[in-house]
């Protein structure tokens, strides 16, 4: 097996791969966003048989590009607009081809320098775009699922700390209860975080939100003046709605007052940071304890990319260490497995590194500013329409709209299903991908922007296919 990686079938596998993405990305911008093919049909393609004999890689590759063939969403075609779901940089996927040949594992800096150094330059950078206090520390984890994890995680051990108990020696049981606020709009995974860290998914104290899904200051001030021992406030930026920030200019100082850990989930909603324009929206963020955010959304990073930010270093490793004699230690050298809940990972900042190099920071606020102002646009092109609703205030990149039929705007049911008609035609003419969601209990047409493939004319075009899609819902 010496010369597996010289061999024919390596080096034809490494090509067709090459091949294969180029082709994909050409054409994926006008791409149909209708995918007619179900996963059973993706089962048949792949076989369902685990094989007893190998095949050659390029035999593989060919098998795979073929069970692939219009079964993926075209979220990195610019006219993907359901979910916060980021395209890719082309310097972000180009790494990723170097990443898997390198087999970097960036964890013991004596073995790794170079994964080790760039995931240590990656988490200043991070600070540095998002103007969080740079004595914080980063671990680059998977997403804003893991960042959540870590933040909790890190207030679990600090807030337990003060009252006296050691939480990674003791466990839970028998520790001082910590209270959790949490908005009644946060994110699942910031539920399942807690579910994780021993808190309890629903041992939380529900913090009402304004008609935009931002916290009310009034109800936390309330929940924290009846609170007693260690708190724990979960908080967010960039409502996966309406993109609405939690107003924590009003909520941080409540929280220092109290002595209580305030955690941001900014999976998306953070990066405002970047931009003056933005930046008036989250006001404050900078004074919480801890942050999540996502790489792979606003940055459009390849995936399996995000932060869990902490403040505090040393509640950072206390919640994270991990110390093996095995694991021989590079004086002066950061590891950064110390500061995640993996050991072995794939070197993801490397491509993070990449993309943001390649856009630089002017880049990066640009990319976020026109990603916002794509989701303003839509919001004028589908409101001027009688009978369009855009039901929140677009402060980032969400829009929420809703369609009433002429003559029936009290028929919130007729106004529930003609919204979900329109949102289905739409995305079945190919023309976009737009998804039905509820707000309020009330079914709406959801509309984000997070890619920078979008252009001014793919806003155009998919406005157009939904008032078209409106049109044909009504005559129908
Ligand atoms: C996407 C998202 C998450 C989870 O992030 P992953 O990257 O999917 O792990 C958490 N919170 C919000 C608000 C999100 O939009």
């Amino acid at each position: 097996m010496s010369d597996e990686h010289g061999s024919r079938a390596a080096e034809a596998a490494l090509a067709r791969a090459y091949e294969a993405a180029r082709k994909y990305l050409r054409g994926v911008h006008e791409a149909s966003n209708h995918v007619a093919v179900t996963q059973p049909e993706v089962r048949a393609r792949l076989g369902t048989k685990l094989p007893d004999k190998g095949e050659p890689a390029d035999a593989v590759i060919e098998a795979l590009i073929r069970a692939a063939d219009g079964a993926l969403a075209p979220t990195a075609g610019g006219r993907f607009f359901a979910y916060v779901i980021g395209g890719t940089h082309p310097a972000g996927i180009a790494t990723e081809f170097l990443n898997a040949a390198w087999d970097d594992k960036p964890g013991t800096p004596l073995v790794t320098p170079f994964g080790c150094a760039v995931d240590s330059l990656v988490g200043e950078w991070v600070l540095e775009l998002l103007d969080l206090p740079r004595e914080s520390s980063v671990g680059i984890v998977t997403g804003a699922s893991m960042g959540n994890f870590l933040g909790i995680a890190a207030a679990r051990h600090a807030l337990l700390k003060r009252a006296g108990w050691d939480v990674e020696a003791q466990g839970l049981f028998g520790a001082p209860p910590i209270t959790v606020l949490i908005s009644e709009e946060a994110h699942p995974t910031v539920h399942k975080a807690l579910r994780f860290a021993g808190l309890g998914a629903k041992r939380v104290v529900s913090i009402e939100t304004d008609g935009q899904g931002r916290m009310r200051t009034d109800r936390v001030a309330a929940a924290l003046a009846t609170a007693s021992g260690p708190i724990l406030v979960c908080t967010q930026a960039g409502n996966i709605m309406t993109g609405a920030m939690d107003p924590f200019a009003e909520i941080a100082p409540l929280c220092r007052q109290h002595g209580a850990w305030l955690h941001v989930d900014g999976a998306f909603g953070l990066w405002a940071r970047v931009s003056p324009e933005l930046n008036r929206f989250i006001q404050g963020v900078e004074l919480a304890d801890s942050w999540a955010t996502d790489a792979h959304k606003m940055l459009n990073t390849p995936y399996d990319a995000g932060f869990g930010i902490v403040r505090d270093t040393a509640a950072h490793l206390g919640a994270m260490d991990i110390s093996a004699s095995y694991l021989a230690q590079a004086a002066g050298a950061r590891d950064p497995s110390r500061y995640v809940p993996e050991l072995s990972r794939r070197a993801r900042a490397t491509p993070i590194y990449a993309t943001i190099r390649a856009l630089g920071r002017d880049g990066v606020r640009e990319m976020i500013e026109t990603c916002c102002g794509h989701a303003r646009r839509m919001r004028d092109l589908l409101s001027a329409r009688a009978g369009v609703a855009c039901l929140n205030e677009v402060v980032f990149n969400q829009a929420i709209f809703r369609f009433t039929a002429p003559g029936r705007a009290d028929d919130e049911a007729a106004a529930d299903a003609l919204t979900v008609e329109v949102t289905t035609r739409a995305r079945e003419s190919g023309e976009c991908w737009v998804q039905s969601s509820t707000w309020r209990n009330r079914m709406v047409m959801r509309f984000s922007v997070a890619d920078r493939a979008t252009t001014a004319a793919d806003i155009e075009r998919a406005a157009a296919a939904v008032l078209r899609a409106c049109d044909q819902a009504l005559a129908a």
